[in-house]
Formats: C-alpha cells, sequence, structure tokens
C-alpha cells in the first residue's frame, strides 16, 4: 500500500500530476478541493460550510476537513496506493494524517513536493482562472489563498523533513520532466 503525499501551493500542478499518476500506477486520487467542490455543486450542508471559506480563500476547519479524509479514505479501499493531493494543509492535519494510516496498519510512504517560484504560481493561477470556472481563481482570491500558504501549510515542508519523508521535485519545466522526476521518486517507495 503506498499512501504518497503530493505537497505544493495552490498553482504547483498538484492536480495535473495526480493524473498522470493515476494513469501510471492505478492509484487512486483523492483530492479534498475536488471533494468539496463536488458537495457544493449537489448544495449539501457540508458544501454550504465550505463554501464560505473556499469563496475566501481560506482552509475549511481541521476538524471537518480530517472526518471528510478518513471517510473519502476509507471508501476507497481495498487498493494499491492513494494519492493525498491537498491534504494535509496545516500540521494538525498532517498528525491526523499520520494516526489515521497507522490506525489502519499503514503510513505515508513519502511526501512529494513541487518546488514553484512565487511569481510563477499566481500568473499559472491567473490562466487557469480563464478557464476554470473556480470562482477562487481570480486574482484577490489567489493572494489570500498564496499567503495562507505560506502561513499554515508550508511549515509541513519541515514537518515532513523531519519524518524523513520529505522528496522535493522541481516543479516547473514541461509536465513529463516533471512527471518522470516525481516518478523516479515513487519507484523507491
Ligand atoms: P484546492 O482545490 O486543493 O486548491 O482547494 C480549494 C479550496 O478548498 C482551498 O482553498 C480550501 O479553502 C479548501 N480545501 C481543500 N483542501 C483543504 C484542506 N485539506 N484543508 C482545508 N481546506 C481545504
Amino acid at each position: 500500500m503506498r499512501n504518497i503525499v503530493i505537497f505544493g501551493a495552490p498553482g504547483s500542478g498538484k492536480g495535473t500530476q495526480s493524473a498522470l499518476l493515476v494513469e501510471k500506477y492505478g492509484f487512486k486520487h483523492i483530492s479534498t478541493g475536488d471533494v468539496l467542490r463536488a458537495e457544493i455543486k449537489n448544495g449539501t450542508e457540508l458544501g454550504k460550510t465550505a463554501q464560505t471559506f473556499i469563496d475566501k480563500g481560506q482552509l475549511i476547519p481541521d476538524s471537518l476537513m480530517i472526518d471528510i479524509l478518513a471517510a473519502t479514505y476509507d471508501g476507497m479501499q481495498p487498493c494499491d496506493g492513494v494519492i493525498f493531493d491537498g491534504f494535509p494543509r496545516t500540521i494538525p492535519q498532517a498528525e491526523a494524517l499520520k494516526e489515521m494510516l497507522a490506525q489502519r496498519g499503514t503510513e505515508v510512504a513519502g511526501m512529494l513536493e513541487l518546488a514553484v517560484p512565487d511569481e510563477m504560481l499566481t500568473e499559472r493561477l491567473i490562466n487557469r482562472g480563464k478557464t476554470s470556472g473556480r470562482a477562487d481563481d481570480n486574482e484577490e482570491t489567489i493572494k489570500k489563498r498564496l499567503a495562507v500558504y505560506n502561513e499554515q501549510t508550508a511549515p509541513l515542508i519541515e514537518w515532513y523533513e523531519k519524518e524523513g519523508k520529505r522528496h522535493a521535485v522541481k516543479g516547473y519545466g514541461s509536465l513529463e520532466e516533471i512527471n518522470a522526476a516525481l516518478c523516479t521518486v515513487i519507484d523507491t517507495f
């Protein structure tokens, strides 16, 4: 069972690269952002709560996210591997993920960090906003999301480094190059 965290700022390419990895390895993919957007689309109570945070570029509270993550993970079993995309985003979420996997007799195999310079992130997100239809891909919310990333999510780099599980990969260049770099790491798991 390979549990892989794909990590990076908004616009770092986590979703795009996850799709390529799913195709190559047959892993299941958990994108917490996609889960929340599906709830919003279906008009559920959870979706209504999530929308208030997403529209402001803020994170959904940890307790809620952790329950959603565990339910989604269990719903995907059995499988050979899972890619966690957009989770964890805070240190409490990383601790909860570690505990949840330990309770199931498994662990995170590695954290793959897509490293992309800040100015490239903003440009990519503004371009994505032209076609993504995502309400949060506008300039003001993008700024807020990048600030939230730097404050609350970036400390996870050091957290995974201390766990001995961080693998940084250059997150720019061609999709194929980035993908090849990720696969080289995954093949060691
Ligand atoms: P994403 O599609 O990963 O960029 O997520 C879009 C938005 O969903 C984020 O800006 C957050 O508001 C929310 N979200 C997604 N994943 C999480 C998470 N793990 N913790 C808190 N909020 C999240």
